[in-house]
């Protein structure tokens, strides 16, 4: 062959012999598309050759068409060759007998006579179809690919993941550069480590090794920006395998939102527990949370032997300060008694309000003896309260208290408030403004 691989030979048995030998579907035609030679390979491409026709066109071969190729999809090779004298190598889309579309690679190559014209031209068919199918799969993917890593709003990297350098940044998406400060080219000079707070950076390189064996890494770890800013992150790593050496995949997804959220949810539940549990008036418990404690409590005292004691109390005579003051001193008396049992108790002690006038102090870890000390002392220290009725005057007020110790008897919290209820009444019965103990 010649430089311009052009063949100079004309001889039609060295052709046939030369084209019997082409692995490939070929055909020898001249420059009015005339099919002078094929060669056994030719029955295989789309369309079939009438070998009792030799005067048919290679555009009827080839193609099944009536006139020769053109346009930019299929465009003719002869008129190619002709004009350059030189192999030309296209893509054609040719329909087979079944009408399914198929790639095919025309490799024209002109054989000139001794002034230099193209006396023939020999064309070789290749069915790149399936090859074409799968280079167009991974251009798609390449592309979804890319795309997934451009435009996804977490950062992601490609790591190192051998040699000293590991966990150098290979690849950093727009994300990344967002979230982080950093420019591409800033990334490239880092290793992933940089991002880490101190803390997390001694621990990189077992993670690194661990994610190389195979594990899939999702935890929640600090990160530093360019500014120094430090933010929460959620990561995800995994290994990867491109032309058979590895790499580290990493997703780092910021979650600064979502502890925002997560840490205003947390709020508003303890907000809201706050609430079901606390007395509006007085900021105490209330009777459902006081009702659940004293369940837990008993149990508590029957599990482990410990005493526990139950004050009930009762402002004495409420009725009359509400009829004689209104409602608001009445209020008033209530809150000045929840700030005296704040002030009296323990904090361990579980205090409320009942309902009405009407108070409970659960006392755990206490015998009736020291509650009973309890009782007395609050009964005084109320004894010594003042509220204000109008703007120049004052009323005070007692209270009649019932205490009890808890006894393996009282199998619910009903039982025992019961017993501490029956002794509260007691103190009533009496001369109000004591403590009886049931
Ligand atoms: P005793 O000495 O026998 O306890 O007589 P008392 O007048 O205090 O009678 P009792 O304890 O039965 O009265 C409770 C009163 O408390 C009845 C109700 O009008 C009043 N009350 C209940 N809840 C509230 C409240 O939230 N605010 C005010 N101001 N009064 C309330
Ligand atoms: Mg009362």
């Amino acid at each position: 062959m010649t430089e311009n691989s052009a063949l100079y030979t004309n001889s039609p048995d060295y052709l046939q012999t030369v084209i019997n030998h082409i692995d490939q579907p070929t055909l020898v035609i001249d420059r009015q598309y005339h099919v002078l030679m094929t060669n056994h390979k030719l029955q295989g491409i789309a369309a079939k050759i009438n070998t009792r026709r030799s005067s048919r066109y290679c555009y009827e071969i080839t193609h099944n068409l009536s006139r020769p190729c053109s346009g930019r999809s299929n465009p003719c090779p002869l008129q190619k060759v002709l004009q350059t004298k030189l192999p030309v190598s296209m893509t054609h889309t040719h329909f087979d007998s079944l009408f399914n579309k198929m790639f095919v690679e025309i490799t024209a190559t002109p054989i000139l006579d001794e002034s230099g014209e193209v006396l023939h031209i020999i064309e070789t068919f290749r069915n790149i179809t399936r090859q074409n199918k799968i280079e167009n799969a991974l251009r798609e993917s390449e592309v979804r690919y890319r795309s997934l890593f451009e435009q996804s709003g977490d950062a992601i990297f490609i790591l190192k993941a051998d040699g000293p350098q590991t966990g150098k940044i290979l690849s950093a998406n727009q994300a990344a550069c967002h979230m982080y400060g950093y420019t591409n080219d800033e990334f490239l000079r880092l290793s992933i480590t940089d991002l880490d707070t101190p803390e997390h950076a001694a621990k990189a390189p077992k993670r690194i090794k661990r994610i190389l064996e195979g594990e899939t890494l999702r935890l929640e770890i600090e990160h530093r920006a360019k500014d120094g800013r430090v933010f929460p992150v959620e990561v995800s790593a995994s290994r990867m395998h491109v032309d058979g050496r590895k790499f580290v995949l990493v997703i780092y997804r910021d979650i600064s939102r979502r502890r925002e959220i997560e840490e205003d949810r947390d709020v508003l539940i303890r907000e809201l527990q706050h609430l079901s549990q606390t007395d509006g008036l007085t900021g105490l418990f209330n009777r459902q949370h006081l009702d659940k404690r004293l369940t837990e409590e008993m149990e508590r005292a029957r599990r482990y032997g410990t005493p526990l004691s139950l004050i009930i109390f009762d402002i004495d005579y409420f009725k009359k300060v509400n009829d004689s003051h209104g409602h608001i001193t009445g209020d008033r008396m209530l809150q000045t008694t929840a700030s005296v049992i704040r002030e009296t108790l323990r904090n361990t002690d579980i205090a409320g309000r009942f309902g009405g006038d009407e108070f409970v102090i659960i006392l755990v870890q206490t015998e009736i003896v020291i509650g009973a000390q309890v009782a007395e002392r609050l009964r005084c220290r109320i004894e010594q309260e003042r509220v204000p009725v109008s703007d120049d005057q004052t009323t005070g007020f007692s209270i009649s208290l019932g205490i009890c110790q808890f006894d393996n008897v009282f199998a619910r919290a009903e039982d025992f408030i019961a017993r501490a209820d029956a002794a509260l009444y007691e103190a009533k019965r009496n001369r109000r403004n004591t403590v009886c103990k049931a």
